[in-house]
């Protein structure tokens, strides 16, 4: 139970390399030595999960590992870049070994099937708290960014929206959830899967992009900002689970999909003479991507609900659905 420190690091962190022949030095020694391979640059990112804050208490602790590099993944993802190593800092209470067991299985199920390396960390006592940092690569000059979108453009969404949203809003009694769907949103909830090569296929194609991990209204919002346009979407185009459309044809709220954060789908923004192309890459990956709307001079967010009815969808209030996440 009451394991070192090192003992912990040793038995459940470190790893070899030999998967990456771009991992100079791993764990063990004052600092991890990377190779980036030539004419890339390097893309990095950090998140932070406080027990009690981000997550539950109750969750399950591969469920946390996996989720904690799952959210950073997909923020490189948001960037097209490649992700290739991560650092890992944990505070946890007490060495509590079954708990680091779990956790770091969860963890390297992730890491191993995206080819990401854990090089390095920090092990600390205290109040429950993980942060994973991690890195990867992208081509000289084609990182994907926040603030390209250009009016005229068309704004897509990957995969399904407000899923994870309503998974919350079912095990907090806010949403009446199928027992048939529960296992399926729940996924969603605890092991969201990052976009990475989805990322990586609009390189060259989309001009903006953003993960939605607050919420597509908030998300949608800051690639708007960023790039000093508006959009107007149509809440009949948003690409919907079949549990969600059993959530809206009770509730008619459409405040999940628009506003419910943590899906870590991507939201990008291309000219429409990328159409076909984005749409040959995402058949090839067997991804769902939908066109919503289109990207307007004019500043703000506007969402056609129904009978031309128009909504912003930042005023349904998706903070009560995303909980404290930052
Ligand atoms: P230092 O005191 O030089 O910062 P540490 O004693 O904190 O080194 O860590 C020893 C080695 O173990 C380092 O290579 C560090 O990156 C690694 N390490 C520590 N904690 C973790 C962790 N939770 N996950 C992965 N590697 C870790
Ligand atoms: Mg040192």
């Amino acid at each position: 139970m009451s394991l070192g420190e090192f003992q912990l690091i040793d038995r459940y962190f470190k790893r070899d390399y030999t998967k990456r022949d771009d991992v100079v030095l791993g764990i063990g020694d004052d600092a991890a030595v990377v190779r980036l391979p030539a004419g890339q640059e390097l893309a990095v990112a950090i998140d932070t999960l406080v027990a009690g804050v981000h997550f539950p208490r109750d969750i399950a602790p591969r469920d946390i590992g996996h989720k904690a590099l799952a959210v950073n993944l997909s923020d490189l993802a948001a960037m097209g870049a490649e992700p290739a190593w991560a650092t890992l800092a944990l505070t946890l209470p007490e060495p509590d070994e079954q708990w680091v067991h779990a956790f770091a299985s969860g963890f390297f199920a992730l890491a191993d099937s995206t080819g990401v390396a854990l090089i390095g960390g920090d092990t600390t006592r205290g109040p429950m708290t993980i942060s994973v940092q991690v890195a990867g690569h992208v081509p000289q000059g084609s990182a994907l960014r926040r603030h390209g979108a250009r009016p005229g453009d068309q704004v897509w969404v990957t995969g399904t929206l407000g899923d994870a949203a309503l998974a919350l809003a079912g095990l907090q009694g806010r949403a009446e959830v199928a027992v048939t769907d529960r296992s399926t949103l729940g996924a969603r909830l605890d092991r969201p899967i990052p976009r990475i090569a989805e990322g990586c296929a609009l390189r060259g194609l989309a001009h903006a992009a953003i993960d939605i991990s607050d919420g597509l209204g908030a998300d949608l919002g800051h690639l708007l900002d960023a790039s000093g346009v508006g959009a107007t979407i149509h809440a009949t185009r948003l690409p919907l689970s079949a549990a969600m459309e059993r959530h809206l044809g009770t509730s008619g709220n459409w405040a999940l999909p628009l506003g419910g954060g943590d899906d870590y789908e991507l939201c990008f923004t291309a000219p429409e003479s990328a159409r076909g192309a984005i749409e040959a890459r995402f058949a090839r990956l067997g991804t769902r991507c939908t066109a919503i709307g289109r990207i307007d001079e004019r500043p703000g967010l506007r969402c056609i609900i129904a009978d031309g009815e128009i909504i912003d969808p930042r005023t349904l209030g998706y903070q009560h659905f995303t909980g404290a996440g930052e």
